[in-house]
């Protein structure tokens, strides 16, 4: 069996200016060869500035979201083609906030990473439990049904990663047991329809729990929000999944 590859994402959400874009040149810098993915997600408005600021790093940039569609009048909406024209190799999609905030079900998640595929990107579909479905036992009815109604036709290896995120781990410093994240993944990996899709965790991910995190069987790396912003923090999460 194909073994999954390890990916460190970063998302830097609603922030950054340009001078950010020193952060991600100060990790690119301080990155030797490192045997995972590297990838950060800025806003839209920085993928282009940051894909050339990075070219010939290790360091790969992505979307935050893309449109279902593939152009036409959607004001306001970025298409997968887009933002992969812009210097971007994946998209982030079904993000809790984004399910939230703008109401995405778990069909439209499955008809934006289409279009992320027919535009050659990597779809990173992001799945997790709020916390009150985790009182209520319904953790894994949660997050296997958002997979399975999430995922494309013809997802693989090669464009799909997922990212188990409990809505509740999120920007809040609380995170699971690693039992609990076991337990997760273990049932994700077994439902993929290929084995080999990266999983990844994210919430609260910090350099001072990623090394437990990356022992887990099934992990397969970390989507990482707060501590993605400094490139200290981050090369320190990145340096524990290399060593992982
Ligand atoms: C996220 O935004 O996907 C995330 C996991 O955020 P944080 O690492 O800040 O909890």
């Amino acid at each position: 069996m194909t073994k999954a590859c390890k990916l460190a994402a970063g998302n830097w959400k609603m922030n950054g200016l340009r001078a950010d874009l020193a952060e991600a040149r100060a990790l690119a810098s301080g990155l030797a060869s490192p045997s995972c993915g590297v990838l950060l997600c800025p806003p839209a408005t920085l993928i282009s500035a940051m894909a050339e600021s990075l070219a010939g790093s290790v360091v790969m940039v992505g979307g935050q979201d893309c449109a279902a569609q593939a152009s036409g009048a959607h004001t306001g909406d970025i298409s997968a083609q887009m933002l992969a024209d812009s210097g971007a190799r994946h998209v982030i999609l079904g993000h809790s906030e984004r399910r939230a905030d703008h109401g995405e079900s778990s069909e439209l998640v499955a008809a934006k990473a289409q279009a992320a595929h027919d535009a050659g990107l990597v779809a990173i579909i992001c799945l997790g439990e709020t916390e009150a479905e985790r009182d209520a036992g319904q953790t894994l009815d949660v997050v296997l049904g958002q997979l399975a109604a999430s995922l494309p036709q013809g997802a693989v290896a090669a464009n799909t990663v997922i990212a188990y995120e409990p809505v509740w781990a999120i920007g809040t410093g609380r995170t699971p047991t690693l039992a609990q994240i076991a337990e997760v993944h273990d049932a994700l990996r077994a439902k993929l329809p290929d084995a080999a899709i990266s999983l990844l965790y994210g919430g609260s991910v910090k350099p001072g729990n990623a090394a437990e995190i990356f022992a887990i069987a099934n992990v397969d790396g970390a989507l990482v929000g707060g501590a993605s912003l400094k490139a200290a923090d981050f090369g320190a999460i990145i340096a524990a999944l290399d060593a992982a």
